[in-house]
């Protein structure tokens, strides 16, 4: 094996370390961090070997097996973050001290290379296996899978080359030890499921980013309704056979409320109505706030009867509320539209059945506020 294999590792691994560090800057999940110190520890790691002419070789030794403890520690550390362990316990820390001092140990007074690998080895699949069994074994999405199945891997696979050490090191020493057939499958396996671990990272802090994206851009950010697009990609197209109700609602009056109480007791009334919807809405169903004072609930399957008693129970909830909490101290009101998508054949957009229910509930207004208007007669 050529040195410059041997560097390949330290470079790649640091530009990993980098690479997670940038990701938790611009926003990424917290695990980040914890993945970018635990690659750069494992670069300075393999690269501490570069010191052996200028240092004695048993302090290159210590050293390159702290910052593996110290890396092994990093990455308990991000599956811990990720899947929600105790990140900081006495535990960890004993074994953290314990993964650093048996392989100094093993070089300063034993004086084996065979009684530090396995030392070294032993200490860091029991720090890793430590936060494996306090996350959960099985998590629900693929990434997560693969991520959990991946470090009980490296586990096994730390494990079988401890096992192979009285065969893996013969005659070599410290200074020789890279140049070992152990040395050459440390690195390998290291190279590839280093490779692998950050990919498999990358990809799960990249899709939590775009899953954050999505969501964001689907709900309003106020209320934690929906907004307009995402009542949209939530009732989808409709289904053949299937009617589907909304309720479109205008608060009454709301104007006032700004300038009597101020915009923020505004908010808090917004806030407060979106959790009357949440309260109300059967299963199933979904409110969006698609406007200023403005929301729409879906009721998916719902009749035009099923969505009045809704709306019925929906302004009820309205007017019992008390909106002192809100500092407020007199009645709230809103005025209600039903409208029906129409199922098999009319093929209609959520938008056509908004926009009849927009038309009685502007009636409502007309007719004096806080009242419900049913569907335009067909
Ligand atoms: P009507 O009964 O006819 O619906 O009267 P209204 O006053 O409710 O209706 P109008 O359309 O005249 O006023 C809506 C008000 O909603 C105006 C605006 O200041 C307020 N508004 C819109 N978005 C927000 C918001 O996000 N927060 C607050 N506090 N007020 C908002
Ligand atoms: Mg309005
Ligand atoms: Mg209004």
């Amino acid at each position: 094996m050529g040195d410059g294999f041997a560097w390949t590792i330290p470079l790649i691994q640091s530009g990993f370390g980098v690479l997670f560090l940038l990701a938790r800057r611009a926003g990424a999940a917290p695990e980040a961090r914890c993945w970018g110190v635990a690659y750069l520890l494992t670069a300075a790691a393999f690269a501490v070997p570069a010191l052996e002419p200028v240092l004695p070789i048993e302090i290159v030794a210590v050293s390159a097996d702290t910052l593996f403890a110290l890396a092994f520690y990093h990455y308990a550390s991000a599956l811990l973050v990720r899947f929600g362990g105790p990140v900081v316990s006495w535990l960890r820390l004993v074994l953290l001290v314990i993964s650093i001092a048996a392989p100094a140990i093993g070089v300063l007074w034993i004086g084996t290379l065979q009684a530090e690998l396995i030392a070294s080895d032993v200490t860091c699949s029991l720090q890793l296996a430590l936060a494996l069994v306090l996350i959960p074994l099985w998590p629900k999405s693929g990434i997560n899978r693969a991520i959990v199945a991946l470090s009980w891997f490296n586990i096994v696979d730390n494990l079988i080359r401890t096992a192979s050490i009285p065969f893996t090191t013969g005659g070599t020493s410290f200074d020789t030890f890279l140049g070992s057939e152990y040395g050459y499958l440390m690195q390998a396996t290291a190279m590839v499921t280093g490779f692998a671990f950050a990919i498999l990272a990358l990809a799960s802090i990249m899709s939590d980013v775009v899953a954050a994206h999505r969501r964001d851009a689907l709900i309003d950010p106020l209320t934690g309704l929906l907004n307009r697009r995402g009542l949209e990609v939530t009732a989808g197209p409709g289904q053949a056979g299937r009617p589907d109700s909304v309720i479109s609602v205008d608060l009454d009056h709301f104007k006032r409320v700004n300038d009597t109480y101020g915009h923020e007791v505004g908010d808090r009334v917004l806030v407060a109505f979106a959790d009357l919807i949440h309260r109300t809405l059967p299963r199933g169903c979904a409110g969006a706030r698609v406007g200023g004072e403005e929301f729409v609930v879906w009721l998916p399957g719902r009749t035009m009867s099923q969505a009045e008693m809704i709306a019925v129970r929906l302004r009820a909830s309205m007017a019992a509320h008390d909106w002192t909490e809100e500092g407020i101290d007199e009645r709230q009101t809103a005025s209600f539209g039903l409208g029906l998508r129409l199922g098999e054949g009319a093929d209609e957009t959520l938008a056509a059945a908004i926009r009849r229910a927009d038309i009685r509930l502007y009636e409502a207004k007309r007719t004096g506020r806080d009242r419900i208007r049913g569907q335009v007669a067909a």
